[in-house]
């Protein structure tokens, strides 16, 4: 085993490992980051199906929020073309088109039985917001039900809920949902040109510009830990196993990955209870559909509601057409599971949102529309490593040890890639703050 020094050694190259990294190479870290797969980015990268180029996961990329400033900072180029316009609803048939702000009260006031509900629930969700957030104890839904029993007006709850965050209004936390809010979660996103990997590109090319090294296929098989504190890792690489020493290891595989990478006989107990706890996957469906035309005349977010379970739909290659082979087109269409920690029928699940995009495409579905896939992202790959308000903190029990992304979100900040960059950000800080750079 041959044995090489990092300041910091980073367990995967996703948009919280690869943010990390950039900045602190920017500053004067020798960084190594290990990817398992020949692809870097996770769940923010471009796989090419026969000309398409699709997502491994996030498609909306949260323009003016912590991810643009994390490229900002480290001054990577931000490809993120904004579709014209942004939102738009579907309800009962028709689409609306959304201006950025206003767009839940006017959902609100047209599919509600009586309008004063509609204007108490607005009422209400503003108080919980200027005043008190609601407790983080009882579900949206179960919170709503003290101000409206209208179907419709929970109905379209549910779908903007399951689009922004990708679980149920009866599982998100009433405190998350109005913290989410807040924050302004995706009013202002766009598409990244020519797919993910280019802006993940731009944050590995600030990394090795500045030293930092990256290896691909390159799998970590353990976090090496001598008295409670971080020391390195051991890497499965394509020429062999080798081991690394670094002062400092981030984790990106996820917490409960990364109890099992550094031994839970290194954690302290109440550490193991709390990410025992706290950890809830969110998993989606995802169906991509090839076209000729379009199938859906809108370019950004389409949020249909009172659907069986879809919730959010983009035709992606009306603001990028470079995602498909010239003149062909995808749309992609997610939808939350039934019950987020299941178990559920994944068969059934993949055939409910069909049924529901066939619903709402209508006849060009079948006419001109062809199933390139159709995925259901869970286990060691959901939409994301824990819900909203059940995060645990980036630093762990073991000193040296962080975790960075979806599953170490910083309270408020859950919206996928611009919270798992946002986790990066204070690590790094943190960092500065107790390690100097060099000197091993
Ligand atoms: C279908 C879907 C749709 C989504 N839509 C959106 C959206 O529209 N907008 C949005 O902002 N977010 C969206 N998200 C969420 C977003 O993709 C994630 O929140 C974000 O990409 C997670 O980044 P991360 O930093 O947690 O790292 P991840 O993407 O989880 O990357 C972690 C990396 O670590 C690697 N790794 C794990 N274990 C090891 C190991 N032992 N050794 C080496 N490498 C390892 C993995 O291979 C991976 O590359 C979506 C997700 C999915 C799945």
């Amino acid at each position: 085993m041959t044995k090489e020094m990092y300041d910091v050694a980073i367990i995967g190259s996703g948009i919280g490992g690869l943010s990390a990294a950039a900045r602190l190479a920017k500053s004067g870290y020798k960084v190594l980051v290990t990817e398992r797969f020949r692809m870097l980015g996770g769940r923010c990268s471009t796989v090419n199906l026969n000309g398409y180029l699709l997502s491994t996961g996030a498609i909306g990329i949260e323009k003016s929020g912590p991810l643009e400033q994390t490229f900002l900072d480290v001054g990577a180029a931000f490809p993120i073309k904004r579709p014209d316009p942004q939102l738009a609803y579907h309800v009962d048939g028709k689409t609306y088109t959304m201006p950025p702000r206003g767009g839940l009260r006017w959902l609100l006031h047209h599919v509600a039985a009586d309008e004063r509900d509609a204007e108490k629930v607005m009422s209400m969700m503003k108080r919980a917001m200027m005043w008190e957030e609601p407790s983080m104890s009882i579900s949206f839904r179960d919170w709503l039900a003290q101000y409206t029993s209208d179907p419709n007006i929970h109905g379209a709850m549910q779908g903007v809920i399951a689009a922004m965050l990708v679980i149920n209004a009866w599982e998100v936390p009433a405190g998350a949902f109005i913290q989410f809010l807040k924050t302004g979660g995706y009013r202002d996103f766009g598409i990244c040109e020519g797919g993910n990997i280019n802006m993940i590109e731009s944050l590995a090319d600030v990394v090795r510009k500045n030293g930092g090294t990256i290896w691909n296929n390159a799998s970590a098989k353990r976090i090496l830990v001598a008295k409670w504190t971080a020391t390195g890792l051991v890497i499965d690489r394509p020429g062999g196993q080798v081991e690394v020493g670094a002062k400092v290891v981030i984790s990106n595989a996820g917490p409960k990955n990364t109890i099992g990478l550094a031994g839970r006989e290194n954690f302290e107990r109440g550490y193991l209870m709390e990410v025992d706890q706290k950890i809830r996957p969110g998993p989606v469906v995802a169906l991509f559909v090839a076209s000729d035309r379009p199938l859906i005349q809108h370019p950004g977010a389409f949020i249909p509601v009172n659907t069986r379970r879809v919730c959010l739909m983009f035709q992606t290659t009306l603001t990028c057409p470079e995602l498909a082979p010239k003149g062909m087109h995808y749309l992609e269409a997610f939808s939350a599971f039934t019950d987020s920690l299941g178990p559920v029928d994944l068969k059934k699940e993949i055939e409910m949102n069909i049924q529901d995009v066939r619903d709402i495409v209508g006849e060009a579905f079948d006419k001109h529309g062809r199933i390139l896939a159709a995925e259901c992202f869970h286990g060691d790959w959901p939409a994301v490593h824990s819900w909203p308000g059940y995060d645990v903190g980036q630093k762990t029990s073991i000193e040296g040890l962080y975790n960075v992304g979806d599953g170490a979100k910083l309270p408020g900040w859950y919206s996928g890639t611009p919270s798992a960059a946002e986790t990066a950000r204070v690590v790094v800080e943190d960092i500065q703050n107790r390690y100097k750079p060099g000197a091993n």
